[in-house]
C-alpha cells in the first residue's frame, strides 16, 4: 500500500493524512532549545527532549512517520450566564480516544501491507506531532504557533503511526506561510505569544487550564470563564474562516443532561442538537460519581475533578455574580485545600456579600496557603464595585 492509497483511506473517514520523512525535526530542535534557554518548561511533554525531535532514538528501524489530522468542529457558541467556556477541541468525545481509533485501523492497515512495526501516538508518546505533521506537508505554523492546514486552519487533531514501512514522504510546504497579520499577538489574553511562533506555556491559559495546583492569582482573570483550553488565538485567524460558519456538532450525551447542566441552544435553524456549556455551580458540586458520569469520556476529565472544580471557581469569581454566592460558599468547605483557596479568590471577587463568609472561613482554617488566600481575599477592593 502506498501513500497514495492511503490518503484516500483517509479521506474516506473524513481524515487528512500525510507521510514525514524519519529524520531530525530540525525546527521543533529549535524551539524546544529556543524555550529551553528562556527557562520555560515544556507542559505535558514525554519522554527527554531529543526524543521529541529525533524519531529514530526510540524506533530505529523506523522509515516512516503516518501523520493523520482529525478535523473537529469550530462551533458557533455564546455562553449563557453562569456557563463555563471549553475550548472547542474538548466539547465533543474525547479525540485521543477517537483519534486513537482511526489510528489503530490505520495501524492494522499497515500491518497487513507487511509492517512489522506500526506504533500509535495521540499525546502518548514523545514525539512532536506537529512537527512530523508540518514535515509531511500537511501545513504551516502560524505565528502563533497552531499548525494551519491550508483550507482548513487549525481546527483539528493531530496523532501519528511510526513504522518500517518505506512510504512516499510528503515535502514541507514551500508556497503555503502564515499572513503574519499579528491578530493572535494582539489577541493572546495574557501576552503567551512572545513573538511570532514563540510561546510562554507559562503563560498559556490552555495550559494552566490543565495544570494541577494553584493559578498563579494574577493569571486567575485573564481566565474569564474559560474552565478548559483557550480559542482566543485561533478564532481570531483569519485562516479560521470556518469559526464564522455554523458547523453542526453534536456534544456528548452527558453534557446534554438537564437536571445537571443548563442548555443552551444554538442556531434553531440548524437540524442540529443544541449545544451546551455547563453550568459552573453544578460542576463545583458535582462528586466523584456524577463527575465521572458527565465528563468521563471528554478531553476535560483528563486532570480529574479537582482541576476542573478549581477552574469553574475562578470562572464563577471572574463573574462576580452574586448568585454564585451559595455555591463559593460551600467550595469553600470543601476537603482539598486547593478548591477552597480558589474559592476564597473567587468570593472575594463578589465583594461585601462574600466577607462574611470568608472570616468565618478564617477562623477555621488550619492550611497556610488558604489562610494566605483568604487573607488577601478579604483585603480584596474591586476597583469597578468600588
Ligand atoms: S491559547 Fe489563549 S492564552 Fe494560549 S497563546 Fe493562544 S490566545 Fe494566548
Ligand atoms: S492570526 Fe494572523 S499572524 Fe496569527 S497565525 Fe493567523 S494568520 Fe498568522
Amino acid at each position: 500500500m502506498g501513500t497514495g492509497e492511503l490518503q484516500n483511506w483517509a479521506m474516506a473517514r473524513g481524515l487528512v493524512l500525510g507521510v514525514a520523512p524519519v529524520r531530525t525535526f530540525e525546527e521543533g530542535r529549535a524551539a524546544l532549545e529556543w524555550r529551553a534557554r528562556q527557562g520555560f518548561s515544556t507542559p505535558f511533554a514525554a519522554g527527554r527532549p531529543e526524543e521529541r525531535y529525533r524519531p529514530e532514538l526510540l524506533y530505529p528501524e523506523a522509515r516512516s512517520l503516518v501523520v493523520v489530522a482529525r478535523p473537529h468542529p469550530a462551533p458557533i457558541l455564546e455562553p449563557g450566564p453562569g456557563q463555563g467556556v471549553i475550548a472547542c477541541y474538548a466539547l465533543g468525545p474525547d479525540y485521543h480516544e477517537e483519534l486513537g481509533r482511526d489510528l489503530g485501523d490505520l495501524a492494522k492497515l499497515l500491518k497487513q501491507s507487511g509492517a512489522r512495526l506500526a506504533v500509535t501516538q495521540v499525546d502518548s508518546g514523545p514525539l512532536l506531532e506537529r512537527e512530523a505533521a508540518r514535515l509531511a506537508g500537511l501545513g504551516y505554523y502560524g505565528a502563533s504557533c497552531n499548525l494551519i492546514i491550508p483550507g482548513l486552519g487549525t481546527a483539528f487533531s493531530l496523532g501519528l503511526v511510526i513504522t518500517d514501512l518505506e512510504l512516499e514522504p510528503g515535502e514541507p510546504l514551500a508556497t503555503a506561510t502564515c499572513r503574519n497579520c499579528g491578530r493572535c499577538l494582539a489577541a493572546c489574553p495574557t501576552g503567551a505569544l512572545l513573538a511570532p511562533g514563540r510561546l510562554n506555556p507559562e503563560l498559556c491559559l490552555s495550559y494552566l487550564t490543565q495544570k494541577r495546583g494553584f493559578i498563579p492569582p494574577e493569571l486567575r482573570p485573564a481566565l474569564g470563564g474559560r474552565i478548559w483550553g483557550c480559542d482566543v488565538c485561533q478564532e481570531v485567524c483569519p485562516e479560521n474562516n470556518r469559526w464564522a460558519g455554523a458547523i453542526p456538532f453534536r456534544p456528548r450525551a452527558g453534557l446534554l443532561q438537564k437536571e445537571q447542566v443548563q442548555v443552551t441552544p444554538y442556531r434553531q435553524d440548524l437540524a442540529a442538537p443544541p449545544l451546551t456549556y455547563p453550568d459552573l455551580a453544578t460542576i463545583l458540586a458535582l462528586d466523584k460519581v456524577s463527575f465521572n458520569r458527565i465528563f468521563k469520556g471528554t478531553a476535560l476529565a483528563w486532570r480529574g475533578k479537582t482541576v476542573l472544580q478549581r477552574n469553574a471557581a475562578i470562572a464563577l469569581g471572574n463573574m462576580g455574580d452574586l448568585a454564585a454566592l451559595a455555591t463559593l460558599r460551600q467550595a469553600l468547605g470543601a476537603p482539598v485545600a486547593i478548591l477552597r483557596a480558589h474559592a476564597a479568590w473567587a468570593l472575594g471577587r463578589l465583594g461585601p456579600a462574600g466577607r462574611p463568609a470568608l472570616a468565618a472561613a478564617l477562623a477555621t482554617e488550619d492550611d497556610p496557603q488558604v489562610r494566605r488566600e483568604i487573607q488577601v481575599a478579604l483585603d480584596f477592593k474591586n476597583p469597578g464595585k468600588g
